[in-house]
């Protein structure tokens, strides 16, 4: 196949842009002007005319949930809920609709949403069901509230003991409440497998061609991976960010990546472990592990949560000492409370950082309340790391937030969210960002050979986008729609069909 007339950006070294390519066996083989890529044509050769129009290679999502993604949907969402009344109609909604229903897992409450500015407590979930277990977790997902039925099930399959104040309240935080949702009766195989062919179908219409995913809380989700490549189903690649030490057999669309794990919590929820304390409080947030424990943990390549600075220090810390050079890659997700220290030894140790700009949007209200002006200054500093050659990939967190890459894009292009601009020297260029978006990505996966830009030997993944974003006004980027998303040198998504 051969693709002419566009203004494709490779994502090479030195920004070039050209306007065909050929691609034979899911490959790119050779790309140039389309005068000189149309002599090259074999006969029978298709060519498709790409009308002027903006590519770039296909966006590769660096931290997200895909089949949480998907499941999200068939969950009870709390994300409008303005009083408990509301918490508790969405829970009632589900179980008239679900009768046979084992169970209720919802997501989304905030208390910042709450008009009364509370948390739901296991009492009012119990007015919806006492014989089924519930489990409500907050935007975050970092902690939530569950029922009485949920609390029992948790103390009988673990034989441990809460506390008499969870027992009371119902709140359960970080690694207790991810044991207490795989509590939760699984997806089945079959159940998986089809969320996954739904869910990547969305994400070729945003530009998504792989993606970095921890999905392994769902004890069938390696199997129903497996499945969607044996029926040679997937059109995304799936990179596995694996929370157990499982492997899945491999393909050209799946493969294992790095072990999981959580260093703190989320700053909604204050359990992100800080130096300073919160403001207005004197709580410094949650360390989930001590250095011992860690260090026995990062023993392989692993991507590690870590939002505080205190988190982020010890991270950067115990992957120094177990692998000097980093040669395993290994990087942090989500770092978002940072000082110029902290970017220093990050370039210093090699380590990788997988951000979600589109976080900002969300959490500079937020910062104001939770950490200092002069801290703020130093986070999310997403510019002074590349200035520094940081290896910064882009991801969304998805379901924590949209997997839009144009959205995401823009956020690090403006930092603009609804109060304003969050330092805007930290801004970086769209160029920078589609890199991150690509380029990056293939990094942290170790195929930065074969994937990430749109040269020769690399797998022809692309995006063909309806304007410019390299030239286009900032505020319309994140309008922006996708035209035809190629995988492979297939084409998975048209806008027009
Ligand atoms: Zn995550």
């Amino acid at each position: 196949m051969i693709y002419i007339n566009g203004q494709i950006h490779t994502m090479m070294e030195h920004a070039e842009v050209c306007s065909a390519m050929i691609v034979r066996d899911q490959i790119i083989i050779e790309t140039g002007t389309t005068e000189q890529i149309l002599k090259l044509q074999q006969q029978g050769e298709q060519i498709i005319d790409l009308q002027k129009n903006c590519v770039v290679p296909g966006f590769n999502d660096s931290h997200m949930h895909f089949i949480c993604t998907g499941l999200c949907a068939d969950e009870v969402k709390l994300h409008n809920a303005k009083s408990i009344q509301e918490i508790q109609n969405e829970c009632q909604k589900y179980l008239l609709q679900n009768g046979d229903c084992t169970h209720i897992s919802g997501t989304g409450w905030s208390e910042q949403i709450i008009d009364s500015n509370v948390y739901p407590t296991k009492e009012d979930l119990d007015q919806v069901s006492t014989q089924i277990p519930i489990v409500i977790s907050r935007i975050c997902m970092h902690i939530g509230i569950a029922n009485s039925a949920a609390l029992q099930l948790y103390e009988a399959a673990t034989g441990k003991i809460l506390t008499k104040e969870q027992k009371q309240s119902g709140l359960i935080k970080e690694n207790q409440l991810f044991e207490l949702q795989g509590l939760l009766p699984q997806p089945s195989v079959d159940k998986l497998h089809k969320i996954i062919l739904k869910q990547q179908a969305a994400l070729n219409a945003v530009g998504i061609t792989s993606v970095q995913s921890d999905d392994l809380f769902y004890v069938n989700a390696i199997q129903a991976y497996e499945k969607a490549q044996l029926n040679n189903e997937l059109t995304v690649r799936v990179h596995l960010q694996r929370r157990f030490d499982r492997r899945a057999t491999e393909g050209p669309f799946l493969t294992n990546g790095p072990l999981k794990f959580f260093a703190d919590g989320s700053l909604g929820a204050k359990t992100a472990a800080l130096e300073e304390p919160y403001l207005h409080s004197d709580s410094h947030g949650l360390m989930l592990f001590t250095d011992e424990e860690l260090k026995q943990k990062l023993t392989q390549q692993s991507v590690v949560h870590a939002i505080g600075d205190a988190a982020i220090s010890q991270v950067i810390n115990i992957i120094h000492q177990l692998d000097p050079e980093n040669a395993n890659r290994s990087g942090i997700v989500h770092f978002q409370i940072t000082t110029k220290e902290i970017i220093d030894k990050v370039a210093k140790r090699n380590i990788l950082l997988h951000v979600q700009p589109v976080l900002l949007l969300s959490d500079h209200e937020l910062l104001n309340e939770r950490i200092s002006s002069e801290l703020q200054n130093t986070s999310y500093s997403w510019n002074s790391c590349l200035k520094q050659k940081i290896h910064l990939s882009f991801g969304t967190d998805a379901p924590i937030e949209s997997f839009n890459p144009l959205l995401n894009i823009y956020a690090a292009v403006t930092r603009r969210s609804k109060i304003g601009v969050l330092n805007a020297n930290e801004c970086l260029s769209v160029e920078e960002s589609v890199k991150c978006y690509t380029v990056e990505g293939a990094y942290a996966e170790f195929k930065e050979n074969t994937k990430g830009k749109l040269q020769k030997g690399h797998v022809a993944d692309f995006v063909v986008l309806e304007k410019d974003i390299f030239t286009i006004n900032q505020e319309e980027i994140k309008d922006v729609r996708v035209l035809q998303t190629y995988v492979g040198g297939k084409k998975v998504f048209d806008l027009q069909k």
